[in-house]
C-alpha cells in the first residue's frame, strides 16, 4: 500500500507490488475476522541466565492460527496490522495479556513485549497503553520489558524520542532487539533509555562456528560495548550446547532460543476466555 511505500522508502513501482497488495489486502481481511474470532494468542519463550540457566524473563509472541491457512508467522501479519492501522488496538490487547500472565508467574520473572515503530510514533497513546496494562495487571514496571528494534531511530523523530523517555520514567525496561542487523546506531545508545540489548541471531550462530574470526570479534565489541554502557545482553537465537557455551564464554549474560524453549502458548484452564476477543473500541481510537 501507499502508507507502506512510504515508510519502506519504496519510490519505484514494479509489477509484484501488485500481486504483493493484493496479498496484502487477502491478509487484512483475514485479520479483521481473526481479531473477531479470537485467532491470535500469545507464546512465551524463555530467556535465562548464562551461568545458571535459571528464567529470567519470558518473551511475548504473537501467533495467529489461520483457520485455513494454519499458523501465520508475525513476521508476515505484523506489517499487515501496522497497514490496517490495528496496531494500536492489538498491541494494547499484547500488553494487557502479557502483563496479566506475568502477574501470575510465581518466579516473578519479568515479561518482554515486542512494540513495533508505529506504536512509538504513536507516542501518548502508547505510554497510556502501557501504564493501564500494568495497572490493571498489578504486574511492577520494572518486571516489564519493551523490545524494540534499531529502525525506530531511522526517522529520528522526536515523539519516538520523547515516548522512550517517558517509558524509561514509569520504569519500564527498555530493550533494543535484533541488534548488529541494520544501522548499528551506537549513538541511539547514549541516550541512557535502554537496559538491555539483544544481539541477532545471525551473530550468535556465526560467532559459534570454527573459523568465523570477524562475527566473533563483532561479537565480542558488541560485549564490550554493552558492559560499557552498563547494559544486559541476551543472545538470540541459540540453538545448541555449543552456541550457548561459546556465548556464555564470551561474557554474554543472557541467552533465549530452542535450546532452552520454543515459544510455546499457556495451556492451562482458562486459555479460550485470555484469546483475543474482538475491537471493543474503534481500532484507530484504541
Ligand atoms: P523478535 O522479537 O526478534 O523475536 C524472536 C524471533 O526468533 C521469534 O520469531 C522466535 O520464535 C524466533 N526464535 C527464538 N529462538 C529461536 C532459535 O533458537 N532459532 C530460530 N531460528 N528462531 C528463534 P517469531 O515468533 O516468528 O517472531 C518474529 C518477529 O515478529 C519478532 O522478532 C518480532 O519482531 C515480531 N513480533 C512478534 N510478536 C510481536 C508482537 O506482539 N508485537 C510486535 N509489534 N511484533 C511482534
Ligand atoms: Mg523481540
Ligand atoms: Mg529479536
Ligand atoms: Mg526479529
Amino acid at each position: 500500500s501507499a502508507k507502506r511505500a512510504g515508510r519502506g522508502g519504496f519510490h519505484f513501482y514494479a509489477p509484484w507490488m501488485a500481486e504483493q497488495a493484493a496479498a496484502n489486502r487477502a491478509l487484512e481481511s483475514d485479520l479483521r475476522s481473526a481479531l473477531k474470532d479470537g485467532q491470535l494468542s500469545l507464546a512465551y519463550q524463555p530467556i535465562v541466565d548464562s551461568a545458571d540457566h535459571h528464567v529470567i524473563a519470558r518473551e511475548a509472541l504473537l501467533r495467529w492460527t489461520h483457520p485455513v491457512r494454519g499458523d501465520v508467522p508475525p513476521d508476515l501479519f505484523v506489517p499487515v496490522i501496522e497497514d490496517a492501522g490495528l496496531i494500536g488496538q492489538v498491541g494494547n490487547w499484547v500488553l494487557r495479556e502479557a502483563c496479566r500472565e506475568a502477574a501470575a508467574w510465581s518466579d516473578g520473572a519479568r515479561v518482554a513485549v515486542n512494540v513495533s515503530s508505529a506504536q512509538l510514533a504513536a507516542g501518548p497513546l502508547l505510554v497510556g497503553h502501557v501504564m493501564h496494562a500494568l495497572g490493571q495487571s498489578g504486574l511492577s514496571a520494572e518486571r516489564l520489558e519493551l523490545e524494540v528494534t534499531e529502525s525506530i531511530f531511522l526517522a529520528d523523530d522526536s515523539t519516538t524520542r520523547a515516548t522512550l523517555e517517558q517509558l524509561c520514567a514509569i520504569g519500564v525496561r527498555l530493550v533494543l532487539d535484533d541488534f548488529g542487523m541494520g544501522y548499528s546506531n551506537y549513538a541511539c545508545l547514549g541516550h541512557g533509555h535502554f537496559s538491555k540489548l539483544k544481539i541477532d541471531r545471525s551473530f550468535t550462530a556465526a560467532a559459534a562456528l570454527p573459523g568465523r574470526k570477524a562475527e566473533r570479534a563483532i561479537v565480542e565489541s558488541i560485549l564490550t560495548l554493552a558492559r560499557g554502557l552498563e547494559l544486559d545482553v541476551t543472545a538470540e537465537g541459540i540453538e545448541t550446547a555449543e552456541q550457548a557455551r561459546v556465548m556464555a564464554a564470551l561474557g554474554c549474560g543472557q541467552l533465549q532460543g530452542f535450546l532452552f524453549g520454543r515459544p510455546t502458548i499457556p495451556d492451562d484452564l482458562g486459555q479460550a476466555d485470555r484469546r483475543h476477543r474482538g475491537p471493543r473500541t474503534n481500532p484507530r481510537a484504541a
